[in-house]
């Protein structure tokens, strides 16, 4: 056995897609990314236990409750600024192990009339996920429906997603002496996965002009994230629209890759082990404003997680807490400081406010 973190391992998936290349030739990345991801038997969101301790990552609402009940406060004073209307709709995309709902419901049962006001809705296409979060909600009592893919809403619209914007299909571009070019996934002489550009697929002469001085070698990445905001104008559907968006990301866009694979919390190759790690990318906010605000809606932010999670009020909040449950006040403390980090999740998370012209500035930017 090789020691190498880049060593690549023959999963069960590996084994499909180098079949699948060695017949049709390389594939472009996001869809083996695609597939690694959500192939229906192997895919890793479609068969594995993926979040929490016992999972590969741990997220902010898995660290505190603090995280979700902050959301559902976040939630209520928009709701309130849109004249509390007597139906509103929470949305969550990519609600997880269902926890970051639950603990922002604890926190709008206290808001008078939104629990009678309010339906909920979790987009989710794990079916094990699903299964978590009615697990998790099966003792509330707001109406709450399970979707795959979002509905055009009959009603204003509250929607919340946290680590949810970078599970859009990451894909990257290579600059080779004959321009911009997708990049791929070949088999090289040894029949091993390695990054190529593709030369198949048609040039990107848009990004020459984005990157006219990009050395040969150059990667340029990008979310498929430009159907999002087509999304939310179909969703919105004219009714009134706030999201707020919590993710792994970077305030402006540069060129180079962020591409990475996390396997029972240790870092490896992204070509290493097929289906049974996570893929990500760092989303650009720039870019994901720019579409938002070129679809009409207004955009607030992106600032960071600290700035964010501090005017929403999160050491008030924890200090309540901890002054109510003593015997749990240093893992309260340990959580925020966590979520708060300054090199950590602090400043790495970004949040972003997208809404609809007739909604006011959202609290917390
Ligand atoms: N928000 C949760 C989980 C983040 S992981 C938390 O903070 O803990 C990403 C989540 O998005 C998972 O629940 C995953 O199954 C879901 N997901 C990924 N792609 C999706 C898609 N296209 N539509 C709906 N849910 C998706």
């Amino acid at each position: 056995m090789s020691s190498d973190p880049d060593a690549r391992r023959d999963t069960p998936l590996a084994l499909k897609l180098k079949a699948q290349i060695a017949r049709d030739g390389p594939m472009e990345l996001s869809r083996f990314i695609c597939a690694c991801l959500w192939d229906r038997v192997h895919g890793y969101y479609a068969t594995k236990a993926v979040i929490g301790r016992a999972g590969d990552f741990v997220t902010a609402p898995e660290i505190s409750q603090i995280f979700g009940e902050l959301l559902g406060l976040w939630s209520a004073v928009v709701w309130q600024s849109m004249g509390a209307p007597a139906a509103v709709k929470l949305v969550e995309f990519g609600p997880g192990r269902g926890t970051l709902m639950t603990d922002a419901l604890r926190a709008i049962a206290k808001v008078p009339g939104m629990p009678a006001a309010m339906t909920v809705v979790m987009v989710e296409q794990s079916a094990g996920l699903r299964r978590q979060q009615q697990n998790a909600l099966a003792n509330q009592q707001i109406p709450i429906t399970w979707v795959e893919a979002s509905r055009p809403s009959d009603a204003p619209m509250i929607l919340l997603g946290n680590e949810f914007i970078d599970v859009f299909g990451p894909d990257q571009s290579v600059k080779t002496p004959m321009g911009w070019r997708w990049r791929a996934v070949a088999l090289d002489e040894g029949g091993q996965f390695q990054f190529a550009p593709s030369l198949t697929t048609r040039l990107r002469p848009e990004l020459d002009q984005r990157w006219p001085d990009a050395p040969v070698g150059s990667i340029c990445e990008q979310l498929r994230t430009n159907d999002l905001a087509a999304e939310f104008k179909a969703l919105a559907a004219g009714q009134p629209f706030a999201a707020l968006f919590v993710d792994y990301g970077h305030l402006h866009s540069d060129l180079g890759e962020t591409l990475q694979a996390v396997r029972q919390h240790a870092y490896e190759h992204p070509l290493c082990s097929p289906g049974e790690a996570d893929l990500t990318m760092q989303v650009d906010f720039e870019d994901l404003a720019r579409e938002m605000a070129a679809a009409g809606f207004t955009v607030d932010g992106p600032i960071t997680q600290a700035e964010f999670l501090g005017r929403l009020g999160i050491i008030e909040r924890a200090s309540k807490l901890m002054a109510a449950n003593p015997q749990r006040a240093t893992e309260i403390e340990a959580g925020v400081a966590r979520l708060m980090a300054p090199n950590g999740m602090g400043t790495r998370f970004k949040a972003i406010g997208i809404r609809s012209a007739d909604v006011p500035k959202l609290p917390g930017f």
